[in-house]
């Protein structure tokens, strides 16, 4: 299954994609999660997606279509992938459909998570993740709010869901990955599912859309 995971920020994308992977058993290809950890170890890569990152912005296309040229060439992604967090422009979903089809591949299935700003904005400011295990918690219903309940590591903010950060980032989602939403709709690959209830919810909508492929 060659599958892409949309939605703006604070959708729960992150979080439907681990309920996914548990039970499809594909690798989760996240371009936010890579970019993270190379800053985390001050790589080359990491040193030139760092500005754009903590701007809220989108890290130039040549480079972000670089690692997942390369990611989707290795080994656990040959019976199928879930992407997260790309594409997130036109240019890169033209370059992945022409990577895919080099590889006689192409993206079956499109989930577009939809939930409405004023959710977006408060999930986001209240969105800590564990730095270990890297689960993801809403604040507002966590009664120890230093530690993971799964692993007991510790939870922290992402720089970038602070105030302004935020909200650049939900701007550049509607003016830059929302137009992809028709680029998918014109190849009949794209199916929307409501988010805003729990996450549990949600995933049995998905469960049911991925089953019928
Ligand atoms: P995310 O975890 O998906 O919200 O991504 C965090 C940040 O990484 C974004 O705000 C961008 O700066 C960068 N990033 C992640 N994926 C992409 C992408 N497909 N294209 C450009 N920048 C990206």
């Amino acid at each position: 299954m060659n599958l892409v995971i949309m939605g703006p920020p604070g959708a729960g994308k992150g979080t439907q994609a681990d309920f996914i992977k548990a039970a499809y058993k594909i690798p989760h290809i996240s371009t936010g999660d890579m970019f993270r950890e190379a800053v985390k170890n001050a790589t080359e890569l990491g040193l030139e997606a760092k500005g754009y990152m903590e701007a809220g912005k989108l890290v130039p296309d040549e480079v972000t279509i670089g690692i997942i040229k390369e990611r989707l060439g290795q080994d656990d992604c040959q019976e199928g992938f879930m992407l997260d967090g790309f594409p997130r422009t036109t240019p890169q979903a033209e370059a992945l459909d022409q990577v895919l089809a080099g590889m006689g591949r192409k993206i079956e299935v499109v989930l577009n998570i939809f939930v409405p700003r004023e959710v977006l904005l408060e999930r986001i400011l209240n969105r800590v993740t564990c730095n270990n295990c890297k689960t993801i918690y809403n604040l507002r219903f966590l009664d120890d709010h230093e530690t993971c309940a799964k692993c007991g590591g510790e939870l922290g903010y992402r720089s970038d869901d602070r105030g302004e950060i935020a909200k650049t980032r939900l701007e550049v989602y509607l003016e830059q990955t929302m137009p992809l939403l028709q680029y998918y709709q014109e190849r009949q690959v794209l199916n929307s599912v409501d988010g805003n209830r729990e996450a549990p919810e949600v995933f049995e909508e998905i469960r049911e859309i991925l089953e019928k492929i």
